[in-house]
């Protein structure tokens, strides 16, 4: 397959004031790189503020990157006036009813980009926001309907109508499950895998659990601290992590297979999360990291290829 989108040095520091005058920066994505090939889905997990939906928004330019590039299709877009490319990208929400205006229909809210980019108006319009809701798992009747008369659920496949309304090739879900019901949380990525499938939609996939990505994603990428620390396939990432940070992540996760016997111990993360204003020197996960040693503080790991196109920042690859 084809690479779709790729970043490269991706960048993108916030600028705080600090006081006395002095400035500092969040370096809330710090030299991020990976491309997703068309048709897949590529996971990106770590905990809240580690940069993966400042990466996201950064990709579509919702924040302008501070340095590094972005190529979609080939093309550099990194300077680009995005809007002919604002339809080709779209973005779903965790909390899908703080981006639905509640005094619009739910036929409005999913026509509007269809207005917007002069997609289709009047009974076109119509017609195609029906369809869209079908699409989703919803009633053409619904458009006629507030989205406060629905559920989690149905409020994120009103959200992804909306999303869809553009007939986008790249997606960015930023925690699109993590705010619904874990019954409902199948049901969701099921119907996204579906209409992957049937739309030929590329994802990058969001989310601050492990266990939430395992199922759609192709591949996966570990943040910590702005920094990706691993890269895998799906099967590789899981059977085999890497990173001491991945191994802590996974550890966490109850093993759903009772035929796997072995018990995983669980790795108790020591410590919170480091400023991302002041982030330790060499490798940022050193703080917490049960193998730490010397070369951790002064030299920061880069990712390497370990072999098989799995990824890892870890100083340790080099002792194996
Ligand atoms: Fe731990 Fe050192 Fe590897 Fe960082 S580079 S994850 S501190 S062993
Ligand atoms: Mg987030």
């Amino acid at each position: 397959n084809e690479v779709l989108i790729e970043v490269k040095n991706l960048k993108k520091y916030f600028p705080v004031k600090m006081g006395l005058g002095k400035k500092g920066y969040i370096k809330a994505v710090d030299d991020v790189s990976f491309f997703i090939k068309k048709g897949e889905t590529l996971g990106l997990v770590g905990e809240s503020g580690c940069g993966k939906s400042t990466t996201g928004r950064t990709i579509i330019r919702l924040y302008e990157p501070t340095s590094g590039q972005i190529i979609f299709k080939g093309e550099d877009i990194t300077k680009k006036d995005m809007l002919p490319y604002r339809k080709s990208m779209q973005m779903i929400f965790q909390d899908p009813y703080a981006s639905l205006n509640p005094r619009m229909t739910v036929g409005d809210i999913i026509g509007e980009p269809l207005e917007i980019h002069n997609i289709a108006k009047g009974n076109e319009k119509k017609e195609r926001v029906q369809e869209l809701l079908r699409l989703v798992g919803l009633n053409s009747e619904h458009a006629n309907r507030y989205p406060h008369e629905f559920s989690g659920g149905q409020r994120q496949r009103i959200g992804i109508a909306r999303a869809l309304a553009v007939e986008p090739e790249f997606i960015i879900c930023d925690e699109p499950i993590s705010a619904l019901d874990v019954s409902i949380q199948a049901q969701i990525v099921n119907m996204l895998e579906d209409l992957q499938q049937q739309l030929g939609l590329t994802y990058l996939f969001i989310a601050h659990d492990l266990s939430m990505v395992k199922h759609i994603s192709s591949r996966v990428g570990v943040m910590y601290l702005g920094k990706l620390v691993e890269l895998a396939e799906s099967n590789e990432l899981y059977s085999n992590p890497l990173h001491p940070y991945t191994q802590a992540l996974l550890s966490a996760i109850p093993i759903p297979d009772p035929k796997i016997s072995k018990e995983r111990t669980r790795i108790i993360l020591e410590g919170d999360v480091p400023s991302p204003l002041n982030p330790p020197t060499g490798c940022r996960f050193r703080t917490r990291c049960r193998y730490a040693f010397d070369r951790c503080k002064e030299e920061e790991p880069v990712l390497k290829d370990v072999g098989c196109g799995h990824y890892v920042a870890c100083h340790l690859m080099d002792r194996k």
